[in-house]
C-alpha cells in the first residue's frame, strides 16, 4: 500500500511512523527541507500547487491525505480527479475557513461562540457593538498556533486590530469564559464505523499548545461524542477528525474543527491501544478500525523552541519522548513527551509529581505550580 502526504512536519512523520509497521510506504509532498518526515518515506520537494509534482503523487499512491489545513483547494481538487484523497476536499473547505466552519456548527445545532464575518473596519464596527468587548478577531484562513489573532478590548484598537492583520476577511467572535478547553478526536471508517478518544484536556500559552491529559470517564464526554458524531455523519467522513471544544458550566461550544490528526492526541502512542495516527491510516485504507481503549490516564507535554532532551533523559526517565528533528527556533514544536499514569513507579512518584517535574523542565513554571496546588487535577482513568 503506497499512502501520499501533503505536507512533510511531525503530523506526517507521526502518521508514517505508524504506517511503516503495517508495511505502508509513504511519499510526502513538501515545499519545506529538511523535512522532518523524510527518513520514513520519499520527499517530493514542491509546492502545494505544483501540478507535476501533485500528478506524480496521484500516480504513486493508493490513496493520498494531508497533514494540515491550508492547502490550496484547487490542489486537492486536481488530486481527487486522479486518485483518491481522503478527507474529502469537502471537509477541508469546510474547516480551513473560519466562518464556513462556524456555519457548518450552525447548521448541524452545534453551539458556537457569537460570531459575525468581518469584511472590511466599517463592519468590523458595525459588528462589535452586538458582540461586545471582549472579542477576538481571527483571520478567516491560515492562522495557526495563536497566529492571525488579535484580542479587542475598547474601540480605539479596532482600526490598529483590522490593519496588523493585513486587512484580510476575518471572524470576530465573542470571547468565551470557558472553564475548560477540550478537544475530542474520533475516526470514521469508509463502511461508517467510528471510534472515540476520551476527551483532552488542553493548556496553552502564548497561543500555543503546552499540555493535553487524557480525560478517560469525563463528564462531558457523551455531550462531546454527540456533537463530533453530527460532524462525522453530516460530511462523510473518512479518516481522523478533531473538534476542538470550549466548555462553560455544563456546555460544550464548538471552537474549530481539523481534518486529521492532532496535537492534543498525540499521548493516544502510548496511551491508547490504537492510536489516532494508526485509525487514520486505518480508515482511509479501507480496514476496519483498531479498538481506542485507554486503560491509564495521560498526559502530553509539548517541546517548544529549545531542546532539554539531555534534561529530560537524566530527570525523567519515565517519559516517552519524541522528538522530531526539528531545528530550533523560538516558538515552534520541535517534540512532545508522553507520561502515563503507570502505578508501582520504581521512584515512588506520583503520577501528578512527575507530569510537574515534565513541566518545570520545560519552563512551564504556571501550569506547573497549578498542578502541584491542586487547581488542575489530575485523576485516574479507572
Ligand atoms: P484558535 O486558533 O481558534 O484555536 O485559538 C487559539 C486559542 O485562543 C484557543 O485555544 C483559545 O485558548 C483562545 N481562543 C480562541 N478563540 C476564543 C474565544 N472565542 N474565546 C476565548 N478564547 C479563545
Amino acid at each position: 500500500m503506497n499512502i501520499g502526504i501533503l505536507g512533510g512536519g511531525q503530523l506526517a512523520r507521526m502518521l508514517a511512523q505508524a504506517g511503516r509497521a503495517q508495511g505502508v510506504n509513504f511519499m510526502f509532498l513538501s515545499p519545506e527541507e529538511p523535512s522532518c518526515a523524510a527518513p520514513f518515506g520519499e520527499h517530493l520537494l514542491a509546492d502545494y500547487d505544483d501540478l507535476t509534482a501533485l500528478k506524480k503523487l496521484a500516480q504513486w499512491a493508493d490513496v493520498v491525505t494531508y497533514e494540515f489545513e491550508n492547502i490550496p483547494a484547487q490542489s486537492i481538487q486536481f488530486l481527487e480527479a486522479h486518485a483518491q484523497v481522503h478527507p474529502s476536499s469537502n471537509a477541508l473547505a469546510i474547516s480551513r475557513h473560519r466562518v464556513t466552519e462556524k456555519q457548518q456548527f450552525a447548521t448541524l445545532g452545534i453551539a458556537t461562540a457569537k460570531f459575525a464575518a468581518i469584511e472590511s473596519l466599517a463592519s468590523l464596527e458595525v459588528a462589535v457593538e452586538d458582540i461586545g468587548y471582549p472579542a477576538i478577531l481571527k483571520t478567516c484562513t491560515e492562522g495557526y498556533d495563536g497566529k492571525g489573532q488579535r484580542v479587542l478590548r475598547a474601540p480605539q484598537e479596532l482600526a490598529s486590530a483590522w490593519h496588523d492583520l493585513g486587512g484580510v476577511p476575518c471572524i470576530l467572535e465573542a470571547m468565551v469564559p470557558f472553564q475548560r478547553e477540550l478537544s475530542i478526536i474520533a475516526t470514521r471508517s469508509k463502511t461508517g464505523d467510528k471510534v472515540f478518544y476520551p476527551v483532552s484536556e488542553n493548556y496553552h500559552r502564548e497561543g500555543i499548545l503546552r499540555l493535553s491529559l487524557s480525560r478517560p470517564n469525563d463528564p462531558m464526554q457523551p455531550l462531546a461524542e454527540a456533537l463530533i458524531n453530527r460532524l462525522l455523519d453530516a460530511l462523510s467522513f473518512v479518516g481522523t477528525l478533531t473538534l476542538e471544544l470550549f466548555q462553560v458550566g455544563d456546555q460544550l461550544l464548538a471552537n474549530e474543527m481539523a481534518p486529521r490528526v492532532h496535537n492534543s492526541g498525540h499521548w493516544t502512542i502510548e496511551g491508547a491501544r490504537t492510536s489516532q495516527f494508526e485509525n487514520h491510516l486505518r480508515a482511509i485504507q479501507g480496514l476496519a478500525l483498531g479498538e481506542p481503549q485507554v486503560t491509564k490516564s495521560a498526559a502530553m507535554v509539548n517541546i517548544v523552541g529549545e531542546r532539554p532532551v539531555t534534561l529530560v533523559h537524566s530527570q525523567a526517565s519515565f517519559a516517552y519522548l519524541h522528538d522530531y528533528t526539528k531545528a530550533e527556533r523560538p516558538g515552534r514544536k520541535i517534540g512532545h513527551l508522553t507520561l502515563l499514569d503507570e502505578t508501582g513507579a520504581a521512584d515512588g512518584l506520583g503520577f501528578t509529581q512527575r507530569v510537574a517535574t515534565v513541566l518545570a523542565l520545560m519552563g512551564e513554571d504556571t501550569l506547573e505550580q497549578a498542578l502541584l496546588t491542586g487547581q488542575i487535577q489530575i485523576y485516574s482513568a479507572s
